[in-house]
Parts: structure tokens; C-alpha cells; sequence
């Protein structure tokens, strides 16, 4: 899948965190994506292909 995400975007995850949100601040691109839960404030670090598969297709246009 094509990711066309860049640092400072909002993306929004298929599959809440668990603390229930889903919309997360990308903080850093490249080999490993770094985001961040907007609402608890977590950060996870993934890979391309992680990453792909837990955002809702078409994120990055509705902001
Ligand atoms: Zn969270």
C-alpha cells in the first residue's frame, strides 16, 4: 500500500488505542514511523508495512 504520510500529519487508525482514540500525529518518517496518540499522548514505533495496515485508507485528506 502506498503511504504518503509526512511528519506533523494527523492520521487516523482503523483500531482505536486503548485508551479509545484513534487519531494519531505523525512525529517522524522514514525507515521507522513514529506517531503519536493525540489523545493519551503514547508514542508507538512502527515499520512501512505496520503502519499501512492500521490506517483508515484515504487518511491524510481530511484534516
Ligand atoms: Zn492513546
Amino acid at each position: 500500500m502506498d503511504l504518503t504520510v509526512r511528519a506533523g500529519d494527523v492520521v487516523e487508525t482503523k483500531k482505536p488505542h486503548p485508551c479509545g482514540g484513534r487519531r494519531w500525529e505523525v512525529v517522524r518518517t522514514g525507515a521507522e514511523y513514529k506517531i503519536r496518540c493525540l489523545t493519551c499522548g503514547r508514542t508507538v514505533v512502527l515499520d512501512h508495512d505496520g503502519l499501512a495496515k492500521r490506517l483508515r485508507r484515504g487518511s491524510g485528506e481530511e484534516r
